[in-house]
């Protein structure tokens, strides 16, 4: 039988992922047929972005699942049309990029590089940086992403905490959970990575209360999602000095309005939502291995956990 699979992304990603996903599907030993459009009652798998189309899944009758090339789920994750197994990407490229785009953040504001390379002619004032042993780095959100990104912080010789939602434990990061963890977590993070996914219990993460339970100055990192931030309370942290630097990559609306304070405030770096993009070749092949597993009957990689919401 052939799998009619539609790819359900971007119009212009098509091309990138193509082949990619040709080669990949080829390996599963399956004959398909891969393409962007096909009658719905027709489609047997998606290869979904969660940004665009389709939003009603109830008139793809025969549909086995929907494989999500993104990492975060939370637009479709609540979607009541959907019925059918939903898994979401964890793969090489995305654990590689984040962890390089938050590691060359962190040294950024770990070395003070913007005050060391942009210098005053005549102004030698030299003020070194500790060594990372001595700078306590902090990611909300042990996951895929957070471990990652914790494991490469750890190899640096930096003093690396996390905080979770379950316990864990995981070598070389002090782990910390549940809402007396986030105070503790908080309390000894001189730069702050957040890493969490977009839920309601998520939202707001960091506000009024939590951000004050940092030590002074420290450096706020958030390629997460937006709504882990009251941005209100984030802006008022920076303009009292309590926040010394936020790194932004996501945001609650994006791309991020014209006007918005964060563009414009001198303690706020904002990145358009690029610290790690889903690539072809790798996610490639996690798209194909799940279509593999559900055509045998095995259990998918990467389940979304509805009730968790992610
Ligand atoms: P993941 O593997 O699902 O990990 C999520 C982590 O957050 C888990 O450790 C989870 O705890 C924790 N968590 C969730 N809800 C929590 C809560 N209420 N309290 C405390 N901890 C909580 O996700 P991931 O693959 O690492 O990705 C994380 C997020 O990164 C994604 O959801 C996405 O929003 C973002 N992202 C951004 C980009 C970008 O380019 N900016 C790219 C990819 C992903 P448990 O371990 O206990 O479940």
């Amino acid at each position: 039988m052939t799998l009619n699979i539609l790819f359900a992304a971007r119009p212009d990603s098509w091309a990138e992922y193509q082949g990619p996903l040709t080669r990949a599907l080829s390996d599963t030993g399956h004959t398909f047929d891969l393409r962007t459009d096909f009658a719905p009652e027709d489609v047997d798998y998606i290869v979904y972005a969660p940004n665009g189309p389709p939003r009603d899944f109830s008139p793809f009758t025969r549909l086995r699942a929907v494989l999500s090339l993104w990492a975060g789920v939370e637009t479709v994750v609540g979607n009541s049309t959907l019925t059918v197994p939903l898994t979401r990407m964890v793969d090489f490229g995305l654990r590689q990029g984040m962890t390089e785009w938050v590691t060359g953040h962190v040294l950024r504001h770990h070395l003070g590089m913007d005050a060391h390379i942009n210098g005053v002619p005549g102004l030698w004032h030299q003020n070194p940086p500790p060594l990372s042993r001595d700078r306590r780095v902090t990611i909300l959100g042990l996951g895929q992403l957070g471990v990652a990104c914790g494991n490469m912080l750890d190899a640096l010789g930096f003093p690396v905490a996390g905080w979770s939602r379950s316990p864990k434990q995981v070598p070389g990061i002090t782990t910390h959970h549940g809402p007396d963890g986030l105070e503790t977590a908080l309390a000894r993070s001189d730069i702050l990575v957040l890493l969490l996914p977009n839920t309601p219990s998520t939202e707001n993460t960091l506000n009024t209360r939590t951000l004050s339970l940092l030590p002074r100055g420290a450096v706020v990192i958030n390629p997460g999602r937006g709504t882990l931030i009251d941005d209100d309370a984030l802006l008022a942290a920076l303009d009292s000095g309590q926040v010394g630097h936020a790194t932004l990559d996501v945001f609650r609306v994006e791309p991020l309005p014209d006007g918005h304070p964060y563009w414009t405030h001198p303690s706020v770096t904002v990145t358009p939502h690029i610290a790690s993009e889903t690539r072809p070749d790798s996610s490639s092949d996690v798209i194909a291995e799940n279509i593999r597993r559900c055509e045998s009957g095995e259990p998918l990689l990467h389940l979304v956990d509805r009730s968790k919401g992610y």
